[in-house]
């Protein structure tokens, strides 16, 4: 929202569970249980996307309602109204909704004595918190820590323990770190910087369950294949699912791959006068033939929110939600950034052994996705532009020796095309609703300087 913004009363009205204003959540798994890590206000939304820093007087000024603490406990979308735990009923004129996912924790596979205490999860900042106990008291303890999944949690919160001085073992199935996207060569790579951090890797293993101290809390963790390693803190990252239960039966849903709430270009669920964003939004991916896609990262839920807020004031103005799949993670000093997709031939360039090196992937002759790890701004920029342009792939001999080069000049020729192509928000104009992250967003929007709507209690 513009600085000249302002509600008026009762126009909009944002609902959330937890107990604090929108924050920056990408923080919590790779740096808020690091020792002095960041604490609120510090990282509230939307410092990370460039934008104003929301803190509760941000809300307050601009006459937005933020009810944190309460819980949306039904929706009726028939009628129009959401109902909270604290026994309110609000009716809308239109409502976002931004629910988000919540992990998958291992007593859904069956996983023996999955509740024990020192088990941890991490999702929102009271995980962080619990998170920051466990860690104390494990310091004090034996110091064994396993970390199970190896994925973006179980990398990151990794790396974020590391300077707290534990034994860190991290287990996962699969052959390879991160496997979702990292190719062999880009994965050796990490492997084997994290072991030279000294961090324990278990590969293709299953944690199946927790062995009982006696006192209700974990002091091994099970495997699969028989072993146990001994932990008296337990970090599990095994993936989220998105939050749609409200909404069963009343909206579009789409089952497991993608899942989430089926909407269509503009994030207009099956019901017109209800938009869905972030993580629980199934979009069409106009970019990649249209098929239904949901993202589960920070800048999607930066984009669309800010999308489909616009939509919502001025419906059809904004032509179709083009969003260019973007992922980033830091870990010690490492920091990658991916763009596009991870779909057919990967081409490795660059030098593995002085940590710059990336990855293109070339589907059907194009080059469609692309990684790198150490870029400059221009540089991730590059590959950026890259992944969007999707431009004619040499051979993979070719590719791989221009390396970033390739990115460089593809990039420059395509400069044209290129400032009119991509996400449908620059950074700075996503910010505009950063505030829906993780919360339930309830808009009443007005058209014209959100004047026509109003929400009753
Ligand atoms: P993920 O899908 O990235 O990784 C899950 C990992 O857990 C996989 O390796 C999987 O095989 C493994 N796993 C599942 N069950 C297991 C078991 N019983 N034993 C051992 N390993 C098991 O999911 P995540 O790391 O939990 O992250 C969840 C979500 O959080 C992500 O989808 C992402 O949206 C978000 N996130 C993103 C970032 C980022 O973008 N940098 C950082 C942190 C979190």
């Amino acid at each position: 929202m513009g600085a000249e913004m302002r509600c008026q009363a009762r126009e909009l009205l944002i609902i959330g569970k937890e107990n604090v204003v929108s924050y920056e959540r990408p923080t919590l798994s790779k740096a808020y249980c690091k020792p002095e890590g960041p604490k609120l206000p510090g990282f509230h939304a939307c410092v990370g996307g460039g934008g104003e820093k929301q803190e509760p007087a941000w809300y307050k000024e601009k006459g937005i309602e933020y009810l944190t603490g309460t819980t949306a406990t039904s929706v009726d979308i028939k009628g129009k109204s959401v109902s909270t735990d604290k026994g309110q009923k609000y009716s809308y004129d239109k409502l976002m909704v931004a629910t988000g996912s919540t992990n998958i924790t291992l007593d859904t596979f069956g996983a023996k004595n999955a509740k024990l205490n020192g088990i941890f999860y991490l999702r929102d900042i009271a995980d962080g918190d619990k998170l920051n106990e466990g860690i104390a008291k494990a310091k004090n303890a034996s110091k064994e820590v396993v970390v199970v999944g190896g994925g973006y949690i179980g990398m990151e919160v990794s790396s974020m323990l590391t300077p707290h001085g534990l034994n860190i073992t991290l287990v996962f199935p699969e052959d390879r770190l991160m496997s979702r996207l990292f190719t062999p060569d880009i994965a050796a790579y990490y492997e084997k910087y994290y072991q030279d951090k000294g961090i324990k890797l278990i590969k293709g293993e299953l944690a199946s369950g927790f062995a009982d101290a006696g006192d209700g809390s974990v002091k091994a963790v099970e495997l699969k294949s028989g072993g146990t390693i001994p932990a008296d803190l337990v970090v599990v990252g095994a993936g989220a699912k998105p939050n749609v239960d409200l909404f069963e039966g009343q909206l579009d849903l789409l089952e497991d791959k993608p899942g989430g709430i089926k909407t269509n270009a503009q994030l207009q669920t099956s019901n017109p006068d209800v938009y869905a964003v972030g993580d629980i939004a199934a979009f069409p991916q106009t970019l990649y033939g249209g098929g239904p896609s949901r993202q589960e990262h920070v800048q999607h839920a930066r984009l669309s929110a800010a999308f489909a807020a616009s939509e919502m004031m001025a419906p059809g103005k904004r032509g179709d939600y083009n969003y260019l799949p973007f992922f980033y993670s830091r870990e010690f000093d490492r920091a990658w950034q991916f763009y596009g997709i991870n779909q057919g031939e990967p081409v490795f360039f660059g030098d593995a052994s002085a940590g710059k090196f990336g990855s293109y992937w070339i589907d059907d002759g194009k080059v469609v996705g692309a990684f790198l790890e150490s870029g400059s701004g221009d540089e991730n920029n590059a590959i950026k532009q890259v992944a969007t342009v999707r431009p004619s792939a040499p051979s993979k001999d070719e590719l791989s020796k221009a390396g970033l080069d390739f990115a460089t000049k593809a990039s420059q020729k395509s400069a044209a095309t290129v400032a009119s192509a991509g996400n449908s928000f620059s950074s700075s104009q996503a910010c505009v609703d950063m505030a829906v992250i993780g919360g339930f967003f309830l808009a009443a929007y007005g058209f014209r300087k959100l004047r026509t709507m109003h929400y009753n209690r």
